[in-house]
């Protein structure tokens, strides 16, 4: 019975009902195939054959491991591990022979893609595939297709596997995202019907909110190979800078009534500017022949050049570009779950398992086919990177004066990217701009890493296209908020390289006294002290003027925003309120200063009115429903990783039940709140008009604007000339023109309103990828980011968008009774790579409530 339901419903996987081993192999394997008998396939391992059910992490690294111990073709390394500890692993298959000196494969690679590049021997150099797997956890077919190719690899023993692995050494990692993979299988296999429902309304199809595509932090890893945010971004790139891979895969699912998809993708359009063009014009042609080769022997369908981007650095399709290698995006329809009708029938799992597994053996074989081509390729990409970087000449030097811990963590950026860094020796002035020796560095651009070095440094404002994917603009110097200046020197700038270990940490303990503490607000983890003493129960104030007065240190200058611990109100003894001084301060890496008076040089003495005692932050975000996973796992990841402060995290269907008396701050992520309901919205609205704070997010901001919840406005739409008839099919590109996708914008900042306290300077880039033009406050004091005229940094935008974007709102504040509403028209939280935002949202949630 169990066989004549699989027939019935799963025509094309019929073998699968069989259980037999050869059955699964001719189904998945071409014809030649011919398999060692004493390596065991995945089905015999797993229990049942692929494609039946989604198969848990644990079990795809003891796969892993398995053939790693029973085969000399095999070796598995775990490279890191995710926040949820699922082991990150890597599962080298190479001949026996090369098995045996992969050390000195290894060395023999990188020397001879190391500058100076000298002519030498390439016969005996390998071709380094990294095949990756589902980096999208709910895009599962990938990892069960990275068992299959293994085993082919591992346990193969026809000449297409022997001969190939004496020319490649493939490093397999089968699953990017584990703990997203894993949320996901465990929803698909929970909600497995027997017989099977391909119904595309049933819950195996559409699984629960934050879904599986994401990390456990909601980020999408996809997009973290630039920003390195997350562990696992970080794992993988430190073990690509071991290897230098020519070809790297990244397998992906799209819609169920789409087919499958190889690269080429778009060209030009969805092209990145410093990748030679010899990758989009050579190797991806070559490529493709491989490809559709392959899926033709098969019969599926499938269609390349008219979609996807490859522009953003932080894709794992577009990371490898930059480095020589060729990247490769794969997209198949998903059958989410295990099977589900389409418009052409049904998607079975099996199906799209197989089609990623045809184009991994594809990979190879090209790979092995065009080795020579891949190795010349990636020797001339790093020559000639050096050869452009010597002639552009002179580089890049940054530095912030002030934040020590910002410049350390765009260090740990530059150095994880192996990027040449230079710590500088004496201070020097740019273009107006000073930068001071010990705050001040240097990026030579003569480095093999200079395409990277552009993609830093440069603003791209220059496009052949106007639909965007995703961002039109990455300039990292612009996130980190990074004073930057170009050096064109002719002479490199002296100084000491740095490397990971760089130590941005300031703290060098304080005299204790029985008066007054005092911390700079303008250092990037002053808010992780912050906390740290409200949570040990101090009263900490903040200074609404700038003063100056006689420290431990002598006389100094103290800007908006500074921290002052006085002594003897506390309650609590001096020796105690020494030590959390000591603790918050060594634990944020920042400096505190002791003060034996209050009465100050300049400015305000310290008992003055204008120093405001902060209230301690009791958080709520609400997620679930169609709140955005993204900026509340931004938020989220925030708090926890930057300052160490927990945040309550709310579904929205759990929003009746919340004591609103416990929580003076509530975060709303984007997302439509109408849905909460009249009276949860007028409950939430008197807890605000009792004191409470609320800090939304882009579109969160424009309900709140649209709904009346504050008396505030949009600023007019911009109105674009419309031809009155057009050609049908020029629709896409002129919609998607007049789209805001991700691109970078000058704003003036009112430093001082204790939601910019901490800024120094009045220019601070936002990020835009949206269309919600937000009028300036009502109130003149209140509109706290302003975008400047023509303030286009980087990035895509038509021209009727940019007139209309000057003189709108980034961030107002609006009062409702004796609480704020915060309106964050701009997200400053986006990817884990907005440093310079970060604090406008760290101000909102320690000082939000001064701020109205
Ligand atoms: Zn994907």
């Amino acid at each position: 019975m169990k066989n004549r339901r699989l027939i019935t419903f799963l025509g094309l996987i019929l073998c699968l009902g069989l259980h037999t081993v050869s059955a699964q192999s001719d189904y998945f394997f071409p014809a030649n195939a011919r398999f060692d008998p004493k390596i065991p396939t995945p089905e015999q391992f797993l229990g049942y054959p692929i494609g039946t059910l989604h198969t848990r992490h644990d079990a795809i690294v003891g796969y892993m491991r398995e053939l790693a111990r029973l085969s000399d073709r095999a070796k598995l390394d775990t490279i890191g591990e995710t926040y949820e500890h699922r082991q990150l692993v890597v599962l080298k298959v190479t001949s026996p022979e090369n098995l045996a000196n992969l050390d000195e494969i290894q060395a023999a690679h990188v020397r001879a893609i190391t500058p100076p590049i000298q002519e030498e021997d390439l016969s005996d150099q390998k071709s380094i595939v990294l095949l990756g797997y589902n980096v999208h956890g709910n895009e599962p077919s990938s990892s069960e297709a990275a068992l299959l190719t293994a085993y082919y690899y591992v346990a193969g023993r026809h000449a297409e596997v022997t001969n190939g692995l004496k020319d490649a050494v493939l490093l397999i990692d089968p699953a990017f995202n584990p703990d997203g993979r894993d949320r996901h299988s465990t929803w698909a296999n929970s909600f497995k019907g027997d017989p099977m429902v391909s119904d595309p309304i049933d819950a195996e199809h559409n699984e629960m909110w934050p879904r599986g595509r994401t990390n456990h932090y909601w980020y999408d890893l996809n997009r973290d190979w630039l920003p390195l945010a997350h562990v696992e971004s970080q794992a993988r790139i430190d073990f690509y800078h071991q290897w230098y891979p020519h070809i790297v895969t990244d397998f992906h699912e799209m819609g169920t009534n789409s087919t499958y998809f190889f690269e080429p993708t778009k060209p030009f359009g969805s092209e990145n500017p410093v990748v030679p063009r010899d990758n989009y014009d050579g190797l991806n042609n070559l490529f493709a022949g491989y490809f559709h080769e392959s899926l033709d022997e098969i019969g599926s369908l499938y269609f390349t050049k008219e979609q996807y981007d490859n522009s953003y650095p932080g894709y794992g399709s577009t990371y490898p570009d930059i480095h020589g290698a060729l990247g490769l995006v794969f997209e198949q329809a998903s059958s989410r779950g295990h099977l589900q009708d389409s418009r052409m029938g049904k998607v079975a799992f099996a199906f799209t398992i197989k089609n990623h597994l045809t184009t991994s053996l594809a990979t190879v074989r090209g790979a092995v086919g065009e080795r020579e081509t891949l190795v010349n390729h990636q020797r001339k990409f790093f020559r000639t990177a050096v050869e452009e970087g010597k002639k552009a000449s002179g580089g890049w030097v940054f530095g912030d004066q002030t934040d020590d811990g910002r410049n350390a963590e765009f260090i740990d950026l530059l150095t994880r990217h192996k990027i040449k860094t230079v710590q500088l020796n004496e201070d020097i002035t740019l273009k107006g701009k000073a930068f001071k020796a010990g705050s001040a560095f240097y990026v030579p651009n003569e480095q093999s890493q200079y395409r990277m070095v552009r993609t830093m440094f440069e603003k791209v404002t220059n496009f052949y296209d106007s639909i965007f994917y995703d961002a039109s603009s990455w300039t990292t110097a612009l996130t980190y908020n990074m004073p930057h200046e170009r050096y064109t020197g002719k002479a490199d700038l002296d100084g000491k390289v740095v490397d990971r270990n760089f130590d941005g940490s300031t703290y060098i303990g304080v005299e204790k006294t029985s008066y007054a503490y005092l911390i700079e607000w303008d250092e990037y983890y002053a808010p992780k002290a912050l906390h740290y003493l409200l949570e040990k129960g101090l009263y900490v104030n903040t200074a609404f003027r700038k003063f100056g007065l006689k420290t431990n240190e002598g006389e100094k200058e103290f800007g908006y925003g500074t921290l002052m611990i006085p002594v003897a109100r506390q309650e609590v003894n001096a020796d105690l309120v020494h030590a959390f001084i000591e603790e918050a301060t060594e634990l944020a890496g920042i400096r505190a200063y002791s003060v034996k008076s209050g009465y100050s040089t300049t400015g305000i003495d310290l008992g003055s009115g204008n120093f405001r005692t902060i209230r301690q932050p009791k958080a709520l975000m609400l997620i679930g429903g169609n709140v955005s996973s993204a900026e509340a796992g931004e938020v989220w990841h925030l708090l926890d990783d930057k300052v160490g402060m927990p945040i309550t995290k709310v579904m929205t269907s759990s929003v009746g039940r919340v004591d609103w008396s416990k929580y003076n701050t509530l975060v709303l992520p984007s997302g439509n709140y109408s849905s909460l309901g009249k009276n949860t919205i007028d409950r939430i609205k008197q807890w605000v008009r009792e004191g409470g704070t609320v800090i939304t997010l882009r579109s969160a901001t424009s309900w709140a604007v649209s709904s009346k919840f504050v008396n505030e406005k949009f600023a007019e739409r911009p109105k674009r000339d419309v031809p009155a008839r057009m050609d049908y099919v020029t629709s896409r590109e002129f919609n998607g023109s007049n789209a805001i996708g991700g691109s970078m914008y000058m704003t003036d900042v009112d430093i001082t309103n204790p939601l910019a306290f901490g800024y120094t300077q009045r220019d601070l880039p936002v990020y835009r990828n949206h269309s919600i033009f937000l009028a300036p406050s009502s109130s003149p004091f209140r509109t706290v980011v302003q975008y400047k005229e023509n303030p286009l940094l980087g990035g895509y935008v038509n021209k009727t968008n940019l007139e209309k974007l000057g003189g709108t709102a980034s961030l107002i504040v609006s009062g409702l009774g004796r609480g704020s509403v915060i309106m964050f028209a701009d997200n400053p939280n986006f990817r884990g790579m907005w440093y310079g935002t970060n604090k406008l949202f760290f101000n909102a949630l320690f000082l939000g409530n001064m701020a109205r």
